[in-house]
């Protein structure tokens, strides 16, 4: 953001929102890595006021929904189970427990950087049984499913799997038809994997611009001057502003080992409820690995704090500043809800690079 050029660029597409913005309008990004770059960028410093920039269900661990992880918690409670689990799913709270609770009572819970490392750790320990907590979006669940096929070729009998994935195109159809979003900034990294044309339903189907977007302040800025000017024309198109990294058509090998090993199927997410299409399930010749047929799990009815607002957060129907424990009561140290957990999630990115409300 330093050199003379790009100032001049910003300068430029500022002054192009500014000028062209045809009324008071929101635009939602709904993917994790966009909100932080907002946040950390200060980009609606940078744009009218009567822009409203808010977040959706962009955070994989924040959607993850409470029963799933009382799901979690019952099988890294059982005897002689390794759990593993990416570090942020540590600290998501449900009810008064979390996964980083039970390993503090002794229970052997791992963080892991990737299903590969749950797997390798499952060869290593022929005596233990290893279950991994599969979350994510369309960018991580290929490499799940490569795993699971892995685990197949290999003969691997001590590996399964806690699935949770997501699949974003139902999330987004189920949530703006009916909300206060104009025009939606599509997902990078996750267009990267299904194509921008999985985004194509938006503007035809739901008669909402949107724009695929990368992630450095230029690009954020380039896709919001898009989504501008097609408000202004009272246009709906899709536009892909990621060329260099997302195609139409996706990635097809990543795709065809989704389709390979996963089902669609419904899923809950935290905020939005239960959205059939939504999610991703083991296909029947993978069974082996899935964790809740190979154990009978016992997961607690838990319930969250009552004055979290997470739902309304992931929804964006508010800001994070405006939960009332935003800052007091929840802080990424002490996250009283998911979406201060994650470096992804709205309410960490808020807290973390500025912790009052900017259209207050
Ligand atoms: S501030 Fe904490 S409790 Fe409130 S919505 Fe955000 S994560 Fe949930």
């Amino acid at each position: 953001m330093n050199s003379l050029a790009e100032q001049k660029k910003i300068r430029q597409l500022t002054d192009y929102i500014s000028h062209t913005l045809p009324r008071p309008c929101t635009i939602m990004e709904v993917c994790g890595t966009h909100t932080m770059s907002i946040a950390r960028w200060g980009i609606r410093s940078l744009l009218p006021p009567e822009l409203r920039l808010i977040s959706g269900p962009g955070c994989p661990v924040c959607v993850t929904d409470t029963a799933t992880i009382a799901e979690a918690l019952a099988l890294a409670s059982m005897p002689g189970v390794i759990f593993t689990c990416f570090g942020d799913m540590l600290r998501v709270p449900a009810g008064d427990q979390s996964l980083a609770q039970l390993r503090t009572e002794g229970h052997d819970i791992r963080i892991v950087l990737s299903p590969l490392d749950a797997l390798e750790l499952a060869v290593d320990n022929p005596g233990r049984q290893v279950v991994f907590f599969a979350v994510g979006f369309e960018t991580t669940a290929p490499l799940t499913a490569a795993v699971a096929e892995s685990a197949r070729m290999r003969g691997v009998t001590n590996f399964t799997m806690l699935t949770a994935h997501k699949t974003m195109p139902a999330a987004i159809a189920a949530l703006l038809p009916g909300s206060a979003v104009d025009a939606l900034l599509c997902p990078g990294h996750v267009a990267a994997v299904t194509g921008s044309e999985a985004f194509a339903f938006i503007p035809r189907g739901l008669g909402k611009p949107a724009v695929v977007s990368g992630f450095e302040p230029l690009d954020i800025l380039v896709a919001i001057a898009y989504l501008v000017r097609d408000l202004a024309s009272n246009k709906a198109t899709l536009t892909n502003c990621y060329p260099r990294v997302v195609g139409g058509a996706g990635n097809t090998t990543a795709l065809n080992m989704l389709q390979k090993v996963f089902r669609p199927c419904a899923a809950v997410w935290r905020g939005l409820g239960k959205i059939a299409d939504s999610g991703l399930y083991l296909r029947s010749a993978y069974a082996d690995f899935d964790a809740r047929q190979r154990f009978q799990i016992f997961a607690a009815d838990l319930t969250d704090n009552p004055a979290c607002r997470c739902g309304k957060v992931l929804r964006g129907e508010i800001a994070p500043y405006d939960c009332p424990l935003f800052g007091g009561a929840c802080t990424p140290e002490r996250p009283a809800g998911a979406c201060m957990v994650s470096s992804e999630g709205s309410c960490a990115a808020a807290y973390q690079y500025g912790r009052s409300n900017p259209y207050a």
